[in-house]
């Protein structure tokens, strides 16, 4: 099978919304009146960012899901993305099922695939993002890391820490029951990109990133670029570490210090973080019950820089927590 055939075969579907889709030698999209533009990339590299032997299914799913997570960060509403391939063969069965888990996510969200480039290589996925975003009276209602300010509330939607859960026992560093296992497997290889609520968070939500890298690590990309600090409480972030099966944990040798551990640093997780004024509270609760996600408070914005944690008495702790970085 040739790379004409190979497009066609997979990824190549009548054009829904965008005015013009795959087989020309641009894609043509129409953002709506009164919207602009959100753009992302993501780019997924075997034995970097998932294991060669990885279901190609749940692979398609998290190559857009990580990439619709970037524009539920930004509030925006997903309209089409683009998908760029190096494939070292033409293995059918993989492409068949890679494909259908790439448009089982994309039809879930509307998201339309426009185009890409495929070719020979070392397997490798890169997608761009298309998404739109309101702009009312001139000024543009994506939600950006830039907007916290002192006294807002520190929120994360979902659970984590469940995502490097289930790393840690691929790489064979803990043995899970089997029942956690797949729950825990679940959450690292098809993760649930928070679209709805984002969207239901403009005009609500002071700052908004994706917890990709893992929980602190992002928040400091917020802190940084508000150039605000914050202070979380352990005691409340240590209640999301695997909603409803955390007391199997402990029984497979995660330990409470390793658990607050996996959730502040663990990576992977694709859950919202975000900041709100304190008056917003209802406003924040009722947007989690329209996009049926919840969200938890997790602390605060301060004006002194820096990100502080304080254990279940208010004293800080002094522990520290690297998260993910490809080149340190
Ligand atoms: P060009 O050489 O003009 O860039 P290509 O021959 O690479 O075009 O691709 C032909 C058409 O197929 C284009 O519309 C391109 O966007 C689309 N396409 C190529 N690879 C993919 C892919 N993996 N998924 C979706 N569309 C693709
Ligand atoms: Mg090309």
């Amino acid at each position: 099978m040739g790379e004409f055939d190979l497009i066609a075969r997979y990824f190549t579907r009548p054009a829904a919304r965008a005015a013009l889709g795959v087989g020309d030698d641009c894609a043509l999209l129409q953002p709506a009146p009164g919207t602009q533009l959100a753009i992302s990339s993501d780019m997924l590299v075997e034995g970097r960012h998932f294991f060669a032997d990885v279901d190609p299914f749940a692979l398609g799913h998290k190559a857009l899901a990580v990439n619709l997570s970037d524009l539920a960060a930004c509030g925006a509403k997903p309209l089409a993305f683009t998908l760029a391939l190096a494939l070292p063969r033409v293995d059918e069965a993989w492409l068949a099922a890679f494909s259908k888990g790439l448009f089982a996510l994309a039809d879930a969200h509307g998201c339309e695939l426009v185009g890409g480039d495929t070719t020979q290589g070392p397997l490798n996925i890169c997608i761009t993002v298309f998404g739109e975003v309101p702009v009312l009276n001139g000024k543009s209602q994506a939600l950006l890391r830039s907007g916290a300010r002192p006294g807002d509330d520190v929120y994360v939607s979902g659970t984590l820490g469940d995502a490097r859960l289930a790393l840690e026992a691929l790489r064979g560093t803990v043995a899970l029951p089997p029942d956690l296992l797949a729950q825990a497997r679940q959450r690292l290889e098809q993760p649930a990109p928070r679209v709805a609520l984002g969207q239901a968070l403009r005009g609500i939500a002071s700052a908004a990133i994706d917890v990709s890298d893992g929980l602190l690590g992002d928040l400091r990309h917020i802190l940084h670029t508000s150039k605000t600090g914050a202070t979380l409480e352990t005691a409340l972030v240590i209640n999301l570490v695997a909603a409803g099966s955390r007391s199997d944990w402990p029984t497979a040798g995660i330990d409470a210090e390793k658990q607050m551990a996996f959730a502040l640093a663990g990576g992977d997780d694709y859950e919202l973080a975000f900041t709100a004024p304190a008056l917003a509270r209802e406003a924040v609760q009722a947007a989690a019950r329209q996009a049926q996600t919840p969200v938890s408070r997790i602390g605060r914005i301060d004006a002194d820089p820096g990100l502080r944690l304080l254990d279940a008495a208010g004293a800080l702790l002094e522990r520290r927590y690297a998260s993910f970085d490809h080149f340190a």
